[in-house]
């Protein structure tokens, strides 16, 4: 005999056509408003009264200008944290919408307007069924993600202590994938994403008197190839890595051998023993190189988002709830990237799954560029998958 079918759980429900209008408002209203990492301050006030009219409170301030508020009957421990990013790009928006950016050099250009906007969808349809939840769940609008210091923030004001976060969620929408496409993948997802300067030092002189005069430039240019070798000599190719320098400086004149360069660069990884291997590694490489033309190189390095690692147990999950969620069309399990992301600070201390929701397809602009945009079918994809997601989480006990 077949097994009963077990009711779904009224949290999982596809979204109505109010639901969805209400989202795609909310979507809107943030993409035409803007604003940069630690100035979210028109945000919080819009999202702080978004949820105040569905009739959550308190809602308090984290962060600076972050947002959290807590629902559930909290009769057991457990406590799952949806996280939802706040913060725009110093990019003139060239859309031609009609809700564009209103503010000249800000856009909403990574989609974090979406993702504000799903987890206030998400966060009315649970207010309404909070009876079905059997512990806690935690709602954070989180500041700064752009700059990678919004997520260690909320967590140095307590965001994960009260109460105690068992597991987090987050998502970002893609659109280097379809609409109807999720991405969960489990292990590593995106990259550390460091910073580095290189000052390369020689001794300034005549363009044309060389062997008086120690170049700079020379041994900047030996340094620049010598970094490459890192990712295709010193390190495990099954390890990823990227060493990318971004910028050169040095020099006044076309007859001047110059006195300093300063290079300036990025390297990406995934793995923690690497990650911890890489700025020395980017020293002795930086020095040697230079030694060997007389000059001296001077380094320093800087992380400025550590790895991020999705929760395998939790993500097989996520996946397999997307996989029966309408709207779907396929769920991936492969897609990494050397981009970073800051909810790694938040999965680096409780198991969770950061998955991606497709909102591109053919012809689609990539994130941070002017011309953006997002499918808005995928807005109720993604509340869809997270509500399928959390629902499970607190009727299976899926975690
Ligand atoms: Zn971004
Ligand atoms: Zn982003």
């Amino acid at each position: 005999m077949a097994a009963a079918a077990r009711t779904p759980s009224p949290l999982a429900l596809p979204l109505s056509l109010g639901e969805v209008e209400q989202l795609t408002r909310w979507r809107r209203d943030l993409h035409a408003a803007p604003e940069l990492s630690l100035h979210e301050h028109d945000t919080q006030d819009y999202v702080r009264k978004a949820l105040l009219d569905i009739g959550f409170s308190p809602v308090e301030s984290l962060g600076g200008t972050g947002l959290v508020v807590r629902l559930g009957r909290g009769d057991t421990p457990r406590c799952l944290l949806l996280r939802a990013d706040m913060d725009a790009l110093p990019v003139h928006e060239l859309t031609g919408l009609p809700f564009a950016s209103r503010t000249p050099g800000r856009m909403h250009a990574c989609g974090h307007d979406g993702h504000m906007a799903i987890l206030l969808a998400v966060a009315r349809r649970m207010f309404a069924h909070a009876q079905e939840i059997s512990g806690t769940v935690v709602f954070a609008f989180q500041p700064a993600e752009e700059i990678g210091r919004g997520a260690l923030a909320m967590i140095e004001d307590g965001l994960l202590e009260r109460p105690k976060v068992d597991h987090a969620l987050g998502l970002h929408l893609w659109t280097g994938l379809p609409t109807g496409v999720v991405s969960a993948v489990p292990g590593p997802v995106m990259a550390a994403v460091d910073e580095f300067t290189v000052t390369v030092r020689g001794r300034g002189g005549h363009g044309a008197l060389p062997h008086t005069a120690i170049d700079p430039i020379v041994a900047a240019a030996a340094v620049v190839q010598a970094l490459q070798t890192i990712a295709s000599r010193r390190t495990d190719p099954l390890d990823p890595v990227v060493v990318t320098v971004g910028s050169i400086h040095g020099g006044t004149a076309f007859n001047v051998v110059a006195d300093e360069v300063v290079l300036r660069g990025t390297v990406r990884s995934f793995s923690k023993a690497l990650a911890q291997r890489l700025p020395g590694l980017l020293d002795e490489v930086a020095r040697a190189a230079a030694a060997a033309h007389g000059a001296t190189a001077e380094t320093s390095y800087s992380r400025h988002t550590i790895a991020l690692h999705n929760d395998p147990t939790t993500t097989r999950r996520v996946a397999g709830i997307a996989a029966s969620t309408s709207g779907v069309t396929a769920v991936d399990d492969q897609m990494r990237m050397m981009a970073g992301e800051d909810m790694a600070y938040i999965l680096d201390r409780v198991p969770g799954c950061f998955f991606f929701v497709g909102c591109g397809g053919e012809g689609a602009e990539p994130h941070h560029s002017p011309r953006f945009r997002i499918d808005e079918a995928a807005l109720p994809v993604g509340a869809q998958v997270m509500l399928g997601a959390v629902a499970a989480y607190f009727t299976d006990g899926a975690r």
